[in-house]
Formats: structure tokens, C-alpha cells, sequence
């Protein structure tokens, strides 16, 4: 049935792993802050561990823990879609979100990048554009992204979509999509491409599967791959509902047609991939507009070509997830982690370490200052014994002398 074939979607996915990584290691960044200000104001308040310089350098340490707590917070999965003006790039974003948010349609193709993304957890869904403070509702984005309207943006804009985050699931795994002005306008915005596409973790390509690579495709995508090495590349030959109305035979021909084309592209012009075989599983033929259809109810008794160009859109989406999540925990968690793991060994080295053999040759050297003064105290005590046996004996000596005295004869004379 449609609805179990819908709910297919994404659960296989790899996504939530990146969201568990992420609450692990903030939550050991936050540990590490706490324990950090922990040792600051035992070292603050101890007479004998106070040392300047062990102070700088602790703060050191905390600020270095903030600044990637921070990087860390805004640490998100992103997915670039690149193709020629109406190719269908905004409706395969709306498929994955399962809800028509960007405007798509014939004549309203997206004019600027758009960050499609969770909002924050205290805000409500808007539009804004990067760099101003004006938030607008969700409607205004037709007028606002779109190449021909009369309020339309400069290309090098970046809209964000800040949308609530359960409404689309994928966005609730913390992935922000990012739709571009078409490859032919985007070409031109080297510096654009650089500070908004460049730390996508993937990249897809949009084709239109009724034509061919293009030119400007083909040279856009040399520009990306000589960028970065070995960019996480998918390709999508969309529109093949209508590329593929055709009958079977025919269909299959020019299916073969656009693969071999494609894994030329990947293996051969782009040599982002080493071989066919792998080209050839990031390469897929689907219908992203069907694909939006299906999940919003407004196609009831799909096809069995329906079914199966909804399949293919499954196995793309299963299978970009799955490689997003784990590019993205390589290149962005595997960072964080090794700092980690180098901080807790320079704090327990430079830091911790030091301070035990401090506190323990005070230690030591009080044992020995005890030892020396048991020592002389006794020779004192030994000393004062001496002295006391003396003086007993003077004592005695005068006592007897006394006593004599009162013997002696000369005092009963006197007496009397
Ligand atoms: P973009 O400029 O690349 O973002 O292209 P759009 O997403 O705006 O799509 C351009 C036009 O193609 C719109 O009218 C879409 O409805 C239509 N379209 C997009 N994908 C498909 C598809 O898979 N099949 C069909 N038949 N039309 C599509």
C-alpha cells in the first residue's frame, strides 16, 4: 500500500547516529568545561597550588573548550543541489521534506541559495536573509526566491528557511539543505560557492533526464571536484516520468544512455570515483516531483512505473543519508574528538601531573622537617633532663648544707 511504502522512507537511514555522536561529545565538552572551572577554583583557592602561570594556562584550555563546544553546537549534516535552472532541484528538496516549502514550479525557479533548516528551539518558523535581522513568514519565500518577481534577490543571497523541527523529519536529524541559484548564475559566484557550498558533506546533481549533461554542468562540476578531493557525489536524472513515457525497450536504451554518461562523468572527467561500479550506485533515475506527490497524498493509485521510479527515490534518499551521516561524522565530529582526547592529555601531562608532584614533595618535605625536629626536640628533652638532675643535685647539696647548719652548735648559741 502507498502509506507503508511511504513510511519506508528515511528509517533505515543513518542520520540519527550523527545526532547521537553530537549529544555524546557535547556532553563531554561539557564535562570537560566543568571540570576545567572545577580545578580553576580549587587552584584559585589554595595558598600552596597558586602559580600564575599554571592559571594562564588553564584558562587557556577553558577558552579552547568553549570555542569547540561552540563550533560543535552549529555542527550540522549539509547537502548541496546543483543543476541548470528547472531541473528540478527545489522539488527534489521538497520530496525529501515531504512537503512543498520551496516554490517549484515552471517560471518560479529559485533565484539565490536557500538554506532549507531547523529553526532554533525558541523561535517559530521564518525566512530571513542572511545577513539582515528581518524575519518573514514562510510565504514570503515565493516572492523572495523566486528569479522573476519583482521582489526577487541578488543570486549571491543567502535565504534561510528556518523551519519548525518536527514538521520534516530529515531536518529534525540536524541535515540543512541547501538549494542553489541554477549552475549557469551559480558558476559565476566562485565566492558564494566557497563560504556556502563548499563544507557540504554531499553534493547532488540535478539532472534533467529529457536532455543531457550540459556543458556548463560538466564544467561546474570539474570546478566543485578540483576544490575538494574526492567529493561525496550523487547524481539524480530527474523528470523520468516524462523521459520515460516511452515504450519499454526504449526506455532502457536511454536509461543505458544516461548512465554511461554519468559514470563517464564521475569516473573519467571528475575522477571522483576510481571505479564504475561505484559510480554507477550513486546514479538514479527518478521522478522528484511524483516522489512529493506520493508523500502528500495527491497521488492515490500510483503506477506500477510510478511505484518503481518511487522506489529508486527511496534507494537515493537511503543512500545519500547514509553517506552524509558518515561523512559527516568523519569530517566533523573526527576533529572534536581528537581535541579532545589531545586536551585531556596535555591537562593530565602539563597540568595535573605537575600539581601531584608539587603537593607530593611538600608532603615529603614536611615528613622530613617532622623527622628533623622529633629529632631535636628530643635532644632537648634529653638535654633539660641533664640539666634537671643538676640542678635536683645543687637542690639536695643546699638542703643538706641547711640541714647541717641547723645541726651545728654555733646556732644553739646564738639562740640563746
Ligand atoms: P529548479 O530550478 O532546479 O529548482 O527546478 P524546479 O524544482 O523549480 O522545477 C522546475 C519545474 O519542473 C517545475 O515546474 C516542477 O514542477 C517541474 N518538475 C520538477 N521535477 C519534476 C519531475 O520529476 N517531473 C516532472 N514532470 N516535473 C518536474
Amino acid at each position: 500500500s502507498v502509506s507503508s511504502f511511504i513510511s519506508r522512507s528515511s528509517s533505515s537511514s543513518r542520520l540519527s547516529e550523527f545526532v547521537d555522536a553530537k549529544t555524546e561529545l557535547q556532553d563531554i565538552y561539557h564535562d570537560l568545561s566543568n571540570y576545567l572551572s572545577n580545578f580553576l577554583t580549587i587552584l584559585e583557592d589554595s595558598v600552596l597550588l597558586r602559580d600564575r602561570q599554571m592559571l594562564e594556562h588553564l584558562c587557556a584550555f577553558s577558552s579552547r573548550v568553549e570555542a569547540i563546544a561552540k563550533v560543535l553546537s552549529r555542527d550540522r549534516m549539509k547537502v548541496a543541489f546543483f543543476g541548470r535552472t528547472s531541473n528540478g532541484k527545489s522539488a527534489v528538496i521538497n520530496a525529501l521534506l515531504h512537503e512543498k516549502i520551496l516554490p517549484s514550479a515552471m517560471g518560479h525557479t529559485t533565484s539565490c541559495f536557500c538554506q532549507v533548516q531547523a529553526n532554533g528551539s525558541d523561535e517559530t518558523e521564518h525566512v530571513k536573509v542572511e545577513q539582515e535581522d528581518e524575519h518573514m513568514e514562510l510565504s514570503a519565500l515565493r516572492e523572495l526566491a523566486s528569479a522573476h518577481s519583482p521582489g526577487a534577490l541578488k543570486p549571491s543571497t543567502l535565504l534561510q528557511v528556518n523551519m519548525a523541527k518536527n514538521r520534516c523529519s530529515i531536518l529534525d536529524y540536524d541535515v540543512v539543505l541547501m538549494d542553489t541559484p541554477g549552475v549557469d548564475v551559480t558558476a559565476q559566484l566562485d565566492d558564494c560557492l566557497d563560504s556556502y557550498c563548499m563544507d557540504a558533506d554531499v553534493f547532488i546533481l540535478v539532472l534533467n533526464a529529457e536532455s543531457t549533461v550540459s556543458r556548463v554542468e560538466r564544467q561546474f562540476f570539474k570546478d566543485v571536484a578540483s576544490k575538494l578531493s574526492r567529493p561525496n557525489l550523487f547524481i539524480l536524472n530527474n523528470r523520468w516520468d516524462k523521459a520515460s513515457s516511452m515504450e519499454p525497450e526504449m526506455e532502457q536504451k536511454v536509461k543505458d544512455q544516461h548512465m554511461e554518461r554519468c559514470v563517464n562523468l564521475l569516473v573519467d572527467e571528475l575522477g571522483v570515483y576510481s571505479t564504475a561500479q561505484e559510480a554507477w550506485e550513486r546514479i538514479y533515475h527518478v521522478s522528484a516531483l511524483e516522489a512529493l506527490h506520493i508523500r502528500n497524498g495527491h497521488i492515490k493509485n500510483p503506477s506500477a512505473q510510478t511505484k518503481e521510479r518511487y522506489q529508486e527515490f527511496l534507494r537515493f534518499e537511503n543512500d545519500f543519508s547514509n553517506c552524509l551521516a558518515v561523512s559527516a561524522l568523519k569530517t566533523k565530529f573526527g576533529p572534536h574528538l581528537l581535541s579532545a582526547q589531545k586536551i585531556l592529555n596535555q591537562l593530565k601531562s602539563t597540568l595535573i601531573s605537575p600539581f601531584i608532584e608539587k603537593v607530593s614533595r611538600l608532603i615529603d618535605e614536611n615528613k622530613e622537617r617532622r623527622a628533623n625536629l622529633n629529632a631535636e626536640i628530643e635532644e632537648w628533652e634529653l638535654e633539660m633532663q641533664g640539666e634537671r638532675e643538676d640542678l635536683q643535685y645543687c637542690f639536695e647539696e643546699l638542703t643538706e648544707m641547711t640541714q647541717r647548719l641547723g645541726r651545728c652548735v654555733l646556732n644553739d648559741q646564738i639562740k640563746t
